[in-house]
């Protein structure tokens, strides 16, 4: 396994490897930048088929931490942590305690949250050895699940989004095709249906999608066929990647905007998004409201303030779309220009 060299090293300041003989633990911490302050990102725990898979993986989630910091205008770096294991049958109180050893012995430079595989209950046990652990319940001291913010913060995209693409930031009788029906979505059908909108989700777990019909009434499709939905809005609430260069000839939405992390697979896909005439809302100012809250419960900041930042979420996905026209380039490019003048050392 090569680091420097790894497509998606990108001049990260640190990356850790760290083994637990006794319990078996095998995770990788990796912070990108901490230029604007200490580097937050969730852990993840996943089975990963290869080592170089969960490099990768982490080099290209703590990246996308500092642009969301960024973009968000929150005191924080950027990095990320990937335990290599199945959260369902190896994740043991013991391991999750020897990977807050690991953390604490970063000294602060990273902090860790819940991520794929890791909830706050997991933080809460995590907590037992670091203090720099954030997404705590409320009875452990923290804010509470993210996931709400989340939502709420890609509504403000799709609000943003429609303005550009239809002329209108009313989403009633926008048509929604929203792939994933976990946490978030959860929320966001929530918020979508409130609003007037009219849903169609995928999932490839039955149970979220059943819960989804009997909570919100949405319309459901198998997930592969999500991408051929005739609606306005594409919001990829699953897993990274899924604009692709099979799904995004396909694409009938006028607006792509989402909670998933790493949402196009490469850095082309976002001209060839422009090119067909699509609003992308870049997936880490999207989904940002979650690290909003994190970060307010990190430094303690007032609860009732996180609202009124997640809803600027709005704005600051106004100044991308302005930013792409000035510039001529995709929305990815100018959000990243934004971030970049934010954090780079001149
Ligand atoms: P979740 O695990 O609760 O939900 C994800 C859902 O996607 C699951 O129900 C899963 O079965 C489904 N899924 C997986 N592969 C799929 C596929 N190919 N097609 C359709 N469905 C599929 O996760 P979540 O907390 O709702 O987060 C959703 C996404 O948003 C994740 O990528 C996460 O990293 C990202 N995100 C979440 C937050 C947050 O606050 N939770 C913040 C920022 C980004």
């Amino acid at each position: 396994m090569r680091v420097y060299d790894a497509h998606d090293f990108d001049n990260h300041e640190q990356v850790a490897f760290f083994y637990d003989q006794e319990t078996g633990l095998q995770a990788i911490i990796a912070i990108h930048n901490l230029y604007l302050g200490p580097a937050l990102g969730g852990c993840r725990m996943y089975p990963y088929a290869t080592e170089d898979d969960a490099l990768r993986d982490v080099l290209r989630l703590s990246r996308g931490m500092t642009y969301k910091a960024a973009s968000m205008k929150v005191a924080l770096g950027g990095g990320k942590s990937v335990i290599i294991g199945d959260a369902h049958t190896e994740k043991t109180p013991e391991l999750l305690r020897a990977m807050g050893r690991c953390i604490e012995k970063m000294g602060g430079r990273y902090i860790t949250g819940e991520d794929i595989g890791t909830s706050p209950d997991d933080m809460a046990q995590i907590k037992t050895t670091t203090q720099y652990v954030s997404c705590l319940h409320e009875e452990d001291g923290g804010y509470g699940d993210p996931a709400p913010m989340t939502a709420l913060g890609v509504i403000q995209a799709m609000r943003a989004g429609c303005e550009k693409a239809l002329g209108t930031d009313e989403l009633k009788g926008v048509r929604v095709a929203v792939q994933g029906a976990g946490n978030v979505s959860t929320n966001l059908f929530r918020l979508l249906t409130e609003a007037g909108a009219e849903v169609t989700c995928s999932d490839t777990h039955r149970p979220a999608l059943d819960r989804a019909v009997e909570l919100f009434g949405v319309a459901t499709v198998e997930p592969e066929m999500i991408y051929d939905v005739d609606a306005e809005i594409f919001s990829p609430c699953a897993i990274g990647a899924t604009i692709n260069d099979d799904t995004l000839p396909r694409l009938k939405a006028k607006v792509v905007a989402g909670a998933a992390n790493n949402q196009l697979d490469r850095a082309e896909h976002g001209q060839m998004l422009a090119d067909r005439g699509i609003v992308y809302l870049p997936d880490y100012v999207a989904n940002g409201g979650g690290l909003i809250c994190v970060a307010a419960e990190w430094y303690r900041h007032d609860q009732i303030q996180v609202e009124a930042n997640v809803r600027g979420i709005y704005q600051t996905c106004k100044e991308v779309l302005v930013r792409a026209e000035a510039d001529g380039v995709p929305t990815s490019v100018a959000a990243d220009r934004i971030a970049e003048g934010r954090y780079k050392r001149i």
